[in-house]
């Protein structure tokens, strides 16, 4: 079933350097690169330049790897080792098991199923009437903004131009779509442009460039309308394999599923997944991505269901992933290492990445479920993840 061989793990000492070694070959032999700096070599300073001020040097992480993960993308199917940076033991060996999972039932399939970035400028007029009228100014204008928008970047594009009133505020959403990076530097430098050309073909009062703020924070737009690459991920696992690997039935992970679900709609959160922001967080810090959409990335929606064969069908829907893979930290020492072992470095791979991460989230819900209705979560943690301190300090 699976072209890629399990990881290789060491009986006697899975920390010592041979243990590592023989992982890094694998992982060199996959990326077809060497992985330097994931070996240790240092970062050249200079390429901190424009990532941070104040420069004193690196923060280390442990890097692990889960899978294979078996995924059939939009660019055909991919089979990948999922690089994970993170200090929460028992992370990487839950999604590793949710990948196995996932793999004997053929893979997951995952899709971006929308793209754009959208920025929400709000103008301000003197009542109700001129903000509609500056609303009817603005949706008149839309190619013109759009080509407007073209003379600052190559990559971002202005598809989508909507008005809302909020009494004597004009609210727009402008949604780009940013090429293969996350394209919040081109995204915010246009929404500027825009909005300061509206401001002054309709007199508006007041402007400002983030009027309603959905950045960096969960909101119910981004859940809705999506933000960034909205993405599913899917998977059939056959009954037999959640037996063998998790000690579970398809019918006891759809009441588990139905019993988060009450919690959660109690709880009144937007975010239905169980454990999207330790997958999602451990990926993205290994890639270079802005690890604060964290808190846009980690909501959705988790679904199971028993098909007619008696088997369990699992998905995973994320409405708004920003991720890149152009831009930011993501082509620099370890990300951009990490990013090459998933196939996804540079231009050109942006949706396969974010469909990586939606399946891989997938796999490590799945797991997380699993490990809940078998009552194994404390015990797994109590084996892989604690590490107690022996000193003060
Ligand atoms: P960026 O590095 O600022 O922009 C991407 C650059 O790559 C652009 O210059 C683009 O050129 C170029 N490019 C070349 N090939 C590309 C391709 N295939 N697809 C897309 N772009 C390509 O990256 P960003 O994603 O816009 O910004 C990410 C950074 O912004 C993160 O580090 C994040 O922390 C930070 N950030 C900014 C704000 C803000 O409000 N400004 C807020 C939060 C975070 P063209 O533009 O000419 O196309």
């Amino acid at each position: 079933m699976s072209d890629l061989p399990r990881i290789p793990r060491s009986a006697s000492d899975d920390y010592a350097p041979e243990a590592l070694a023989a992982r890094r070959a694998l992982l060199e032999r996959v990326a077809g690169r060497a992985l330097g700096h994931v070996a240790g070599a240092p970062v050249d300073a200079a390429s901190a330049r424009g990532n941070i001020e104040n420069l004193v040097g690196f923060a280390q992480v442990p890097l692990g790897i889960a899978g294979p993960l078996r995924v059939d993308t939009t660019a055909g199917l991919r089979e990948v080792y999922v690089p994970m940076a993170t200090n929460e033991g028992a992370l990487v060996a839950s999604y590793s098991r949710g990948m196995r999972l996932l793999a004997a039932g053929g893979g997951a399939r995952a899709r971006v199923v929308r793209e754009g970035l959208s920025q929400h400028p709000m103008l301000v007029y003197d009542g109700l009437r001129e903000a509609l009228e500056a609303g009817a100014v603005a949706r008149a204008s839309e190619l013109e903004f759009a080509e407007l928008v073209a003379t600052t970047t190559r990559h971002g594009k202005l598809v989508r131009l909507e008005t809302d009133v909020l009494g004597c505020r004009l609210l727009l959403r402008l949604v780009f779509t940013t090429g293969d990076a996350i394209g919040i530097n081109m995204a915010a430098r246009a929404a500027d442009l825009v909005s300061a050309e509206l401001a002054r073909r309709t007199n508006a009062r007041e402007r400002y460039v983030h009027g309603q703020d959905v950045e960096k924070r969960a909101n119910a737009r981004a859940a809705l309308e999506g933000r960034g690459r909205s993405v599913v991920a899917e998977a059939v696992v056959p009954r037999t394999a959640l037996a063998e690997l998790a000690r579970v039935t398809p019918e006891q992970l759809v009441a588990i599923q139905a019993t988060y679900a009450t919690g959660f709609a109690q709880l009144g959160t937007q975010n239905w997944l169980v454990q999207a922001a330790n997958g999602l967080a451990a990926v993205l810090l290994a890639c270079g991505q802005d690890v604060a959409y964290l808190t846009e990335c980690a909501q959705g929606q988790l679904d199971f269901r028993v098909t007619p064969a008696g088997d369990l069908y699992a998905s995973a829907t994320l409405p708004s992933l920003l991720v890149g893979t152009v831009g930011g930290g993501s082509q620099k020492g370890t990300a951009a290492e990490c990013l090459a072992v998933l196939g996804c470095a540079g231009a050109g791979h942006a949706n396969t990445f974010a469909e990586l991460l939606g399946a891989t989230v997938l796999a490590g819900d799945l797991s997380l479920m699993a490990s809940f209705c078998a009552h194994e979560f404390v015990a797994a943690h109590e084996r892989l993840g604690r590490n107690r301190p022996t000193h003060e300090g």
